[in-house]
């Protein structure tokens, strides 16, 4: 643990969540899963159960500084769309904290709600409260996002077992070429570039397919910050270690373009590039009706990318495999 006159910038960012924030162990009985899954699961007294999240999204943390101003409003909602759709659940009402620059033109003022109301009309969500304050510092939203789910049906990121396999929806490593692109546009630009950017900007979370997996699929978690350390968090919470194949990651076809434009390997990017916003999830045998069901009503693909193992709790491994890695909002000296 750092020193107390230490700042909080360097202890990395889950150590600080755990001293800072998780100090109530004691649970209530409504509390049916609290600090540490993707949502927190709420007895709602009546047939199903509550799902809350809520992420923050800062210009020049989560996107670059005046870049696009609807697409940050659509982001900021389909972050928390991912944590829902990581849980299995069905997102239906939402909280707006707005801190905007009073400088904010009202121009860009209003992309941003329209790109935050074209998200909300996508996923069926109702804003029904907020706050709004002037600030200082940069645009910053925060949304919490409530939901629904049957009791006992949510994907949860402890209960994958030795011998499931691992899959992962869609493709891999786009969102981070994407902002690679808008960082430093290549000289020539190449045909499907604008998909990568697109990935990036308004990602896409598969809200459907998660549903589809509710009570199927043995645990599940976004790739919001990585794979391989998104992946770590099923890994612990399950007391599990994860192979990975790494040559088994899908990329896609614009990735394949950028890394033959930019002579960059990409499989980096799909290991440890943040925010695709996709599934991964473990599964059995038992849960392959479900998975290609959801498959197949929702249009989403998915592929086996590695395998749980009873040795090395807690780890992610394979050739190829970095430790660890991904976005750390607090890295520890050293890393990040
Ligand atoms: P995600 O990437 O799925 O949004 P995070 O990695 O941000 O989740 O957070 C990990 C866990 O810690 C989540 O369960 C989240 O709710 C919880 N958490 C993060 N920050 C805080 C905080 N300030 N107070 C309480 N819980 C927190
Ligand atoms: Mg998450």
């Amino acid at each position: 643990m750092a020193s107390s006159d230490a700042a909080i910038g360097h202890g990395g960012e889950f150590p600080l969540i755990e001293a800072l924030f998780h100090r109530s162990r004691g649970r209530p009985v409504e509390v049916h899963l609290g600090i540490g899954d993707d949502a927190a699961l709420l007895a709602a007294g009546g047939d199903d159960d509550w799902v809350a999240a809520v992420d923050t999204l800062v210009e020049g943390v989560h996107a670059l500084p005046g870049s696009d101003a609807a697409a940050f409003g659509w982001k900021a909602v389909a972050v928390n769309v991912s944590d829902l759709a990581a849980m299995g659940a069905a997102p239906k009402h939402a909280l707006l904290a707005a801190s905007l620059p009073r400088a904010l033109p009202r121009q860009r003022a209003e992309a941003l709600a329209d790109g935050l109301h074209a998200a909300l009309a996508e996923w069926g969500i109702t804003l029904v409260g907020g706050d709004t304050v002037a600030t200082p510092g940069p645009l910053t939203l925060s949304l919490t996002l409530l939901g629904r789910i049957d009791p006992n049906q949510a994907l949860r990121r402890d209960g994958a077992r030795p011998g499931d396999t691992v899959y992962v929806t869609g493709t891999l490593g786009d969102a981070a070429a994407g902002l690679e692109l808008l960082r430093a546009p290549p000289a020539e630009p190449f045909p499907n570039q604008d998909r990568l950017i697109e990935r990036h900007l308004r990602p896409r979370p598969p809200l459907a397919y998660g549903r589809g997996l509710a009570g199927a699929a043995s645990a599940a978690i976004d790739v919001s910050d990585g794979l391989v350390a998104d992946l770590g968090h099923i890994a612990s919470a399950s007391g599990v270690g994860i192979e990975l194949d790494a040559e088994r990651l899908p990329l896609s076809a614009p990735l394949g373009e950028w890394a033959w434009a930019t002579g960059r390997d990409p499989l980096p990017l799909a290991l440890s590039g943040g925010e695709d916003f996709e599934l991964v999830f473990t599964a059995g045998a038992e849960a392959f009706e479900a998975m290609h069901r959801a498959k197949y009503q929702t249009d989403t693909r998915f592929t086996p990318i590695g395998r749980v193992v009873a040795e090395r709790p807690g780890e992610v491994f394979g050739a190829g495999v970095p430790d660890g890695g991904g976005y750390d909002h607090f890295p520890t000296e050293g890393a990040g």
